[in-house]
């Protein structure tokens, strides 16, 4: 094992001032960075345990709902304002991981969780700009079934593995961070970046910041889903996932769309000329398909992805008339 220091802050201005010194890394639930350094490819010098802070509530905030950072994803699936207000979030947890999982795991800690790339949790692989910038990218040529269609580059093909999250862009919400210079707050969409010629850097944290909380605003749709297909239904992540929101009115039309696309990509995939084509139509398999092309305009498929583009295109379809059907 490789010794590492371990620190319990006892307040979030603490944990901030301790994030600033490089190797550092924040330990909430522990279910991503625990098995990273068990398998020797995170090795933080100081582990900084911020289970302890007060940013564990849920409640309502500014029309909408803020998720404390620490909240546990069970929790947040199961709470009233949430099961009422963003069923798509509520769906979106309980299709990630198993029920002990999403008991241990937090709102923080699945938004920061590391790609499911096969290369890059095995080191074995000398090849991951990942995890090893500048040494290639091993799934390029290699088994790349469950990588990227969008957003790639030809540094790194790997996929964004959460659920959560491609619920989080739907709904617009947004991420806010506590760093040295402060607090600030970023939108989801935003928040991941594309791997480019950099694909080690993931999101916008600047270095020492932490994420405080989630902000959900407020959102009118009278239906919602999340549908996610992947391997096996017990327990694995997305090939691909959908979350979609509709709002119908009283003549049948729709008058907002909102989804996103998970498994597909470096981070959850919304295209807003996506949405904007659905806006006056009425919901009808011939107007999603539209809707959907337009999503995945651009899809570059590797050796073995292929069949994702398809699958991408029919789960849209699916979810929108979903969505176009219930709340
Ligand atoms: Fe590493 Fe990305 Fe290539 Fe996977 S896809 S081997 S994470 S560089």
């Amino acid at each position: 094992m490789i010794p590492f220091r371990y620190s319990a802050p006892a307040s979030v201005e603490d944990a901030v001032t301790m994030a600033g010194e490089p190797g550092s890394r924040f330990l909430a639930g522990g279910t991503n960075i625990i098995d990273l350094m068990k398998m020797g490819v995170e090795h933080p010098s100081h582990l900084i345990d911020i289970t302890r802070l007060p940013i564990d509530r849920i409640e309502e905030h500014q029309g909408g709902v803020r998720l404390g950072a620490l909240t546990r994803n069970t929790a947040v699936a199961a709470h009233r304002l949430i099961r009422e207000r963003y069923p798509v979030l509520s769906q979106a947890i309980l299709a990630g991981a198993s029920p002990q999982i999403r008991n241990m795991a937090t709102t923080g800690g699945n938004l920061l969780q590391r790609t499911r790339c096969f290369y890059f949790y095995d080191p074995s692989y000398s090849e991951c700009n990942k995890r090893v910038p500048g040494s290639g990218c091993a799934a390029l040529q290699g088994n790349n079934r469950i990588h990227a269609i969008l957003g790639a580059s030809d540094r790194c093909i790997a996929t964004y593995p959460g659920d959560m999250a491609v619920a989080l862009a739907a709904l617009d919400a947004k991420v806010v961070l506590r760093g040295p210079r402060g607090e600030r707050s970023e939108a989801m969409d935003t928040f991941y970046r594309l791997p480019g010629d950099t694909p080690n850097i993931e999101h916008d944290l600047l270095p020492g910041e932490m994420i405080t909380a989630v902000d959900l605003p407020p959102v009118q749709a009278t239906g919602s889903r999340y549908l996610k297909v992947r391997d096996r239904n017990s327990f694995a992540f997305a090939l691909v996932s959908v979350a979609a929101m509709l709002n119908i009115d009283a003549a049948g039309k729709i008058t907002q769309a909102r989804f996103a696309l998970g498994g597909v990509a470096p981070r959850p995939w919304r295209v807003p000329e996506a949405e904007d084509a659905l806006r006056g139509k009425i919901p009808a398999d011939s107007v999603f398909r539209d809707a959907a092309d337009i999503l995945l305009r651009g899809a570059k498929p590797y050796r073995f992805n292929g069949f994702k583009v398809e699958l991408a295109r029919r789960a849209v379809v699916r979810a929108l008339a979903s969505a176009s059907t219930r709340a």
